[in-house]
């Protein structure tokens, strides 16, 4: 192998060369990973360690139909969008064809990060009225819509339509009283760093009804929660019955190669063409359009959405078993392949217990399975692992994860 230094001189290399705020996963002990296959990561020692986290990885790691696809595009062409290719715009017919049709989501924009595409969409939104710096200045906030900790909970009869019509307050009493108008809205589909807060029933169409209503266009970051991982739909905002008039996607879209988009309607997109020319040196390009489309093939392929439904099921049933038993854990919730639990100390006040998950996430990891803690309390362990994860991953792998990787 061409790595010639040991995990001890890799910390050492690293605190010396690299900027001190660059994270690290479990920093007391942390992991160096030299392999990825399927669900499943290995150490320096050939360790293997079921990854529960990794939502980038979304068709599992190296896969081989989308590694073969970077590699052969990488040594025929890589080049930007300013040169025709087959690739480019087939590839965006066919994420464009993953959308509903009623929302006439007709436009797409290459991007290279997650953030990027947010970027994208202050300057869209500034053609509303507001500037850049206006919106980045004045986040009005509504509740988030937590049926387990906020305002409103699972026992309220219609707590959906309650989320929304506090986001409605907030609207009013905000902007519209005092003559403005709204000029986006941002919804992830289902918070993810707030704790995998599912949203209840008819809330986030409600929300986006509401913000609209006032001006706004609707942006539903499926960043995280998009291609499949719900099971019951390709994107989470669909698995609502929300209707967006912008979409931001990520993390999985490339499955690693580091691609991203915003989607929209052409009467939105126009109003970006505002006479300055967009390029983006690394957005759209020939290798990402490849990677791009091996992925959507390995999604339909493998028939992943329906196992994120399948094992999505399965796996909170089991979560729920254990809550039965541990009065550590205040709440199971998710969908799909997207799920949190909630770790409380004390069940009726739903104490938060952020020192006990990160012991858990720390045990997990100890026995070689990985997740992550998350939530505004830092009590929420999160599993959101790539989409080919099985019922029992120990004894069933994928077919091609077999074959190793050339
Ligand atoms: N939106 C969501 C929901 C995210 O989770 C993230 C990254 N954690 C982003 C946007 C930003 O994406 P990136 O890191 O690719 O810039």
């Amino acid at each position: 192998s061409a790595i010639v230094l040991n995990k001890e001189d890799v910390i050492g290399a690293r605190k010396a060369c690299m900027g001190s705020n660059v994270s690290v996963s479990y920093s007391s002990e942390p992991l160096m990973m030299l392999r990825g296959r399927g669900s499943w990561l290995y150490d320096e020692t050939g360790r293997r360690y079921l990854d529960c986290v990794n939502n980038v990885a979304h068709v599992g790691h190296c896969h081989p139909k989308v590694a073969a696809a970077s590699c052969e595009q990488l040594g025929l062409l890589n080049t930007n969008s300013r040169y025709l290719h087959p690739k480019r715009v087939s590839y965006a017919q066919r994420l464009l064809a993953t959308f509903p049709p009623h929302l006439g989501l007709d436009t797409v924009f290459m991007v290279c990060s997650g953030s990027e595409a947010h970027d994208i969409l202050v300057l869209g939104g500034a053609y509303h009225g507001h500037t850049s710096a206006l919106i980045e200045l004045s986040p009005y906030k509504a509740p988030a819509p937590d049926v387990y900790r906020g305002p409103v909970r699972r026992d309220h009869p219609r707590p959906g339509p309650a989320y929304a019509d506090l986001l409605a307050d907030v609207i009013r009493d905000e902007v519209t009283a005092k003559g403005r108008k709204l000029a986006a809205f941002f919804a992830e589909s289902i918070p993810g760093c707030a704790g995998q807060l599912v949203p209840p029933e008819g809330y986030l169409r409600a929300a986006f009804e509401h913000a609209r209503a006032a001006g706004a266009v609707c942006i539903a970051d499926e960043v995280q929660t998009g291609f499949g991982r719900m099971g019951s739909a390709f994107w989470a905002f669909d698995a609502q019955g929300a209707a967006p008039d912008v979409v931001t996607l990520g993390k999985p879209i490339g499955n690693g190669y580091p691609m991203a988009a915003v989607v929209t309607r052409r009467d939105i997109a126009q109003a970006f063409a505002n006479g300055m020319e967009y390029f983006n040196t690394f957005g759209g390009s020939t290798a990402a359009c490849a990677v791009g489309v091996a992925v959507l093939d390995v999604i339909a392929a493998d028939g992943l959405q329906a196992n994120a439904a399948d094992v999505g099921v399965y796996v909170l049933a089991r979560l729920r078993t254990l809550q039965e038993k541990h009065q550590l854990i205040g709440d199971v919730r998710g969908m799909g392949l997207f799920v949190g639990v909630e770790l409380v100390t004390d069940r009726d006040r739903r104490a938060p217990a952020p020192e006990q998950a990160a012991a858990v996430a720390l045990a997990c990891r100890r026995r070689g399975v990985l997740v992550s803690t998350d939530g505004r309390h830092h009590n929420v362990l999160k599993i959101k692992p790539p989409l080919c994860f099985s019922r029992d991953p120990l004894s069933t792998l994928p077919e091609w994860s077999t074959s190793m990787c050339t």
